[in-house]
């Protein structure tokens, strides 16, 4: 049995002093039956904890670790910055080249505005929308997550689904009033809405890959049709890339599926662990945005440099070397086709949905291709399954919901590893 003394009397804190003992909800173990581990430190593709534990690690901080934990590149040039001083409030030259980098080798991206979470980034980019088209209303898909803004905390999947909250306690009703959803895959729900509101919709925002309930992946036309039916309808088109921008490749899902959004909103890889977001497009967009136009948006430690040296380390990395896509694809594909393999040869049919290096198994036979469908999955399996693999050396999410987040790091070790401890899962040992 793993050790996990050190884990539970910091749990035993925490909860005195912190809401849950945790700073995000999806950290606590609450769904999974357990308490969480508190994690001491990572390197690579492991994770080490506070009882000296080792895991092999997928979840990568959700995201941002995409080069595997303590890059060194990353924390030489984070640790440069910081002889400089942590924060002026004032103009640096990184930001610029930030901003320089991303909107010269991101197709469509003509300006950008750094800000300090996927939240922030969203709520920005609505923002702008709204202020750009005048008209209120916002299309947004069911199981979709855009952060904890206020208007988007309406069937937003992962934290919120797995605590069985539709909304939130807090949130008027008036501020959510203009928020409509549709279902996922499913272009007449969108229309649906259109022919209801004419001419009133600001904006549709989408994740391209849905990967706050699990892993869905847009059926062929989708995103095409939605990004029609937008530019018909003079409504705003928003890919909210924070999960899959810099990850599907150095372009994110639009360049993956040849999109072209108006505005992306970005988060997690682009600030490599730093508490970094951004949105950008369109420049009739973005010079909405204050201090060039009326939409006001702004942020005390937005741009910080310490924060775009860690980011833009990152993105130089990324866009530098095309085959870590490749590298990071070819790991997730060996791991989910043995995964695959390992589930009809133990007469298992649960369904796995996958791309490029994010992943998912529901606990469900059904095919899932939206929120409802994404339901089916049985918890409680999942749980079990969680407990086993947490206590084999395998770090993943806490929660159904969350998507399996293979990095650079990763190899041909830790999926034969993680494939081993897969197969004692199935066969039922102990
Ligand atoms: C995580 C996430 C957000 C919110 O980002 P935070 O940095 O947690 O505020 C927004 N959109 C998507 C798709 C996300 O996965």
């Amino acid at each position: 049995m793993t050790e996990t003394r050190k884990s539970e009397a910091l749990f035993e804190r925490a909860v005195k002093v912190i809401p849950g003992g945790v700073n995000s909800p999806v950290r606590a173990y609450g769904s999974v039956g357990m308490n969480p581990r508190f994690i001491q430190g990572g390197d690579g593709a492991y994770v080490f904890d506070t009882d000296g534990n080792k895991y092999i690690d997928y979840i990568g901080s959700w995201g941002p670790m995409i080069l595997g934990h303590n890059n060194k590149e990353v924390l030489d040039a984070v640790t440069r910055a910081c002889q400089h001083g942590l924060s002026f409030g004032a103009a640096t030259a990184i930001e610029v080249e930030m901003a320089e980098f991303i909107c010269e080798h991101v197709k469509g991206m003509d300006m950008i505005r750094m800000v300090n979470s996927g939240t922030e980034a969203v709520m920005s980019a609505i923002r702008a929308a709204r202020g750009y088209t005048r008209r209120n209303k916002i299309i947004k898909f069911a199981g979709c997550y855009h952060g904890h803004s206020d208007a988007m905390l309406v069937k937003a999947g992962s934290g919120v689904m797995t605590a069985g909250i539709p909304d939130s306690a807090g949130v008027p009703a008036g501020c959510t009033e203009d928020t409509m959803t549709a279902v996922y895959n499913d272009m007449d729900s969108v229309k649906a809405i259109f022919d209801q509101y004419p001419e009133q919709i600001a904006a549709v925002i989408v994740e391209p890959v849905a990967a706050n309930m699990g892993i869905v992946l847009p059926e062929k036309n989708f995103l095409h049709e939605l990004q029609a039916l937008c530019k018909s309808q003079g409504t705003v088109f928003i890919m909210d890339e924070v999960i899959t921008g810099f990850r599907m490749g150095f372009g994110g899902a639009a360049e993956y599926f040849d999109l072209d959004p108006d505005l992306r909103t970005y988060g997690k890889i682009i600030g490599a662990g730093m508490p970094v977001g951004a949105y950008g497009g369109k420049r009739e967009i973005m010079e909405m945005v204050a201090p060039v136009g009326p939409v006001y948006q702004a942020g005390t430690l937005s741009g910080n440099p310490v924060a775009m040296a860690a980011g833009l380390t990152q993105l130089k990395i990324l866009y530098n070397d095309p085959s870590i896509y490749d590298h990071m694809a070819e790991t997730a594909e060996k791991l989910f086709e043995g995964m695959k393999e390992l589930l009809n040869k133990y007469e298992k049919r649960y369904t796995l949905n996958y791309i490029a290096s994010l992943g998912c198994m529901y606990f469900t036979e059904n095919s899932v291709k939206n929120y409802e469908q994404a339901k089916t999955s049985d918890t409680k399996a999942f749980s079990e399954y969680f407990r086993y693999m947490i206590n084999h050396g395998i770090h993943l999410g806490p929660s159904q919901f969350e998507a399996v987040f293979v990095s650079n790091a990763h190899n041909e070790v830790t999926t034969e590893q993680t494939l081993k401890v897969f197969e004692g899962w199935l066969e039922g040992r102990e």
